[in-house]
């Protein structure tokens, strides 16, 4: 990971573009509710349809869940992406915000923001761990982000869940396929836009939001195309999308059911102003789902706030190793 996440000095807040954006957002938002309403019965009707696609490609068995990506540095774990553009509800202002825009320019906060904030993400879900993960989040009060696969088609209703109750929801990968995703930019993208769709059958719109699989800084690409996340970590954002990776890893991707202590050990750490966990919500990480509540303890004892990303908070990018 690189040394610039970590969040240091407090950041002034100050008003920028993206305020301004919000604004015009709002008004925009207002307008096509506006419209909505007008419109009556014929437009929820349309909203109906809209919010009910469903169906999506099964890249599901082909999935092979290896989080066999040892990174190189400490506080690593996984990363992915994918996505498309599409006009959020208008009845949400969450998705006005979290949805793709290419046109979007927003003021990305690289360095971190001043106030003690953990971003838990998690990825390979939905799973069947995904509502253990729901339940203690709910107990505790806190949100999360979510960067999800398109394996298990059975559970991607976890998507909306997990999005309706005010966590962020990101894209990951299709596949996770490490030789099919990182064989070629057109196949990543492909790879994504297939993620995307999935997305917005559950929540109406594809996420802004990427997690590179294997992270940013994954070396494993380089075997299948040398160069490529030099040229995804630009192409990326120059699409509209953001990645983020992590600072601290909850060591979950080193093998299933790795012990807990063991998880929250190499979860709580001290230090950081702005804290990207990696955990990850597989069907094989029951442990995970048991640490929990520990790591939120710890940081909630040391006075941190838990937020979804969303583009104002932190943005954590590694080291590009190819
Ligand atoms: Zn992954």
């Amino acid at each position: 990971m690189s040394e610039k996440n970590v969040g240091g000095a407090p950041e002034p807040r100050r008003p920028s573009a993206s305020d301004q954006r919000r604004q015009a957002r709002g008004l925009t938002v207002a307008a096509a509710a506006l419209l909505v309403a007008l419109l009556g019965v014929g437009g929820a009707l349309l909203a109906l349809a809209f919010s009910q696609t469903s169906g999506a490609p099964t890249g599901g068995v082909l999935g092979v869940i290896r989080e066999m990506d040892a990174p190189a540095q400490p506080g690593q774990g996984d990363g992915d992406g994918a996505g498309g553009a599409d006009a959020p509800a208008a009845n949400d202002p969450r998705a006005a915000s979290l949805a793709l825009d290419p046109s979007a320019q927003t003021d990305w906060k690289t360095d971190g923001t001043g106030e003690k904030t953990v971003y838990l993400t998690f990825d390979d879900g939905p799973s069947k761990n995904t509502q253990r993960v729901l339940d203690v989040l709910d107990r505790y009060g806190v949100k999360a982000t979510f960067f999800v696969t398109g394996h298990e088609p059975d559970y991607r209703p976890m998507i909306k869940r997990a999005y309706d109750d005010g966590n962020s929801i990101g894209l990951h990968t299709m596949t996770h396929d490490y030789a099919q995703v990182y064989s070629s930019e057109d196949a990543y993208f492909s790879d994504l836009d297939q993620v995307g769709q999935v997305v917005k059958d559950q929540i109406g719109f594809v996420p802004y939001l990427v997690r590179f699989p294997g992270g940013a800084s994954n070396t494993v690409s380089a075997s299948y195309c040398p160069g490529i996340m030099t040229a995804l970590s630009t192409d990326l954002t120059a699409r509209g999308y953001q990645y983020y990776d992590w600072n601290v890893s909850s060591g979950d991707a080193a093998g299933n059911n790795v012990p807990v202590d063991k998880i929250v050990s190499s979860s709580c750490v001290e230090g950081y102003t702005n804290v990207m966990l990696l955990f990850h919500d597989a069907g094989t990480k029951d442990t995970t789902v048991d640490a929990l509540p520990q790591i939120i303890e710890f940081y909630q004892a040391r006075g941190y706030k838990f937020a979804p990303i969303d583009r104002d908070g932190f943005v954590c990018h590694h080291h590009i190793n190819n």
